[in-house]
């Protein structure tokens, strides 16, 4: 007898892989210039030479024992100790490498927090738009999934509506900025005040109210935007962090927890992450993956690629009289569906061969995403159509 709530999860497909492989058959019968598929946020920018560099010195100076062995289970702690430093040096952090426990990349540390704080009818926020992964993350845990509805068309927090959704078995918020599917970056204003909110509650409560901030987007931010550190506006953050999009390293399964010392609960909360990816299978994090990062902690990745795209798109969807989400962002673009309806929009643009990803399973059915990580020729023979489907809805 198979666990039916599994076999429902791994024969579903979701929409935007759907759609990935739909695109796959079609440029085999169409041709590759004849399908223009805006759906997977794969890196399309190749890991900084720094990152190859690093693994052939690897290779040509250590033995293959310590290159390949197992770690344990928290990381190298040579590796939390340079992470530590960075984020010390960049952000006065203030973290320690016992704060750290080293994972696979922000899906499987997302799981790990999650189930770490999944006790009995836990509730877990997010606010719309939102990675639809979170719900068989938050739901498979036995956790329920309570969604802010989106704020349309800033898209920062709908504060009073985070405020009213909050309740004593409320156990963490999840915060995604830079933001996928909108591209957005909740600014320094919006992040004091939701802090101001889950500390009041907390304490009414009597419990800490976490915030698990997932973070693969943090470098990925143009116009010389920022990102907040979450931990100096809100003391109960875990960060979920991944180089799978800031060192365009997606299958090497890279990333970090960080809980920082000021944290509630801070030992044994980092216990049940451990004990939570022990219950997943987490042996250790790639091992090689973690002597290469520690080389590379301060490599940043070069963005112009992303920005150029992002202006072709953005710029020529905006003089056809689309609106869209401020992209300031990781490297989407979340656009309002003509006509208010992001599945009949999907339909129409599928049927030339536009491949864009309805925003339903983000949470707002009236805007779509596009990944702007694709060659930009790709977009720009895409462009007669995104104006022939606004001109006649
Ligand atoms: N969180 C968000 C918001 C993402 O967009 C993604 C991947 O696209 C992930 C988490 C998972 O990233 P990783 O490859 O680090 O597991």
């Amino acid at each position: 007898m198979l666990n039916l709530s599994m076999y429902t999860l791994g024969s579903r497909r979701s929409c935007i892989r759907e759609l990935f492989e739909y695109g796959r058959m079609r440029r085999e019968i169409v041709g590759d210039d004849h399908v223009f598929d805006f759906s997977l946020g794969n890196p399309s920018i190749p890991a900084p030479k720094e990152v190859h560099c690093a693994i052939r010195e690897l290779l040509d100076t250590q033995s293959s024992l310590y290159l390949h062995g197992y770690t344990t289970a928290a990381g190298d702690l040579s590796l939390r100790q340079a992470i530590a430093d960075d984020l010390n040096r960049r952000f006065s952090a203030a973290v320690r490498p016992q704060d750290f426990f080293i994972g696979c990349g922000a899906a499987p540390e997302l799981v790990s927090v999650i189930r770490a704080l999944a006790v009995k009818n836990a509730e877990f926020l997010v606010i719309a738009p939102f990675f639809p992964e979170y719900r068989p993350f938050v739901e498979n845990c036995g956790g329920q999934l309570v969604v802010i509805p989106p704020d349309i068309p800033n898209f920062q927090i709908d504060l009073q509506a985070v405020e009213s959704a909050l309740t004593p078995r409320t156990q963490a918020l999840i915060l995604n900025s830079p933001n996928n599917p909108c591209g957005t970056v909740y600014t320094e204003q919006t992040l004091r005040a939701l802090a101001a909110i889950l500390t009041k509650k907390s304490r009414l409560f009597g419990h800490p109210i976490y915030l698990i901030s997932d973070e693969p987007y943090r470098e990925l931010v143009y116009d010389g935007k920022t990102v907040p550190f979450l931990p100096n506006i809100y003391s109960d953050t875990i960060v979920c962090y991944s180089y799978s999009k800031s060192l365009s390293l997606p299958g090497e399964r890279i990333g970090y927890i960080c809980v920082p010392p000021q944290t509630s609960e801070h030992d044994g909360l980092l216990a049940a992450i451990s004990g939570a990816a022990r219950s997943i299978g987490h042996v250790c994090a790639p091992s090689m993956m973690q002597k290469v990062i520690q080389k590379c902690v301060d490599v940043r990745p070069d963005l112009r690629p992303y920005d150029e795209n992002r202006h072709l798109l953005a710029d020529a969807l905006r003089s056809f009289g689309y609106e869209m989400a401020s992209p300031d962002g990781a490297f989407y673009l979340f656009v309002k569906a003509p006509g208010g309806d992001s599945e009949a929009f999907s339909e129409k643009a599928k049927e030339r061969d536009l491949l864009i990803v309805p925003g339903t399973d983000f949470g707002c059915r009236e805007y779509f995403r596009l990944c702007y990580c694709v060659d930009p020729d790709m977009i720009r023979r895409s462009l007669p159509i995104f104006k022939e489907l606004i001109e006649q809805p």
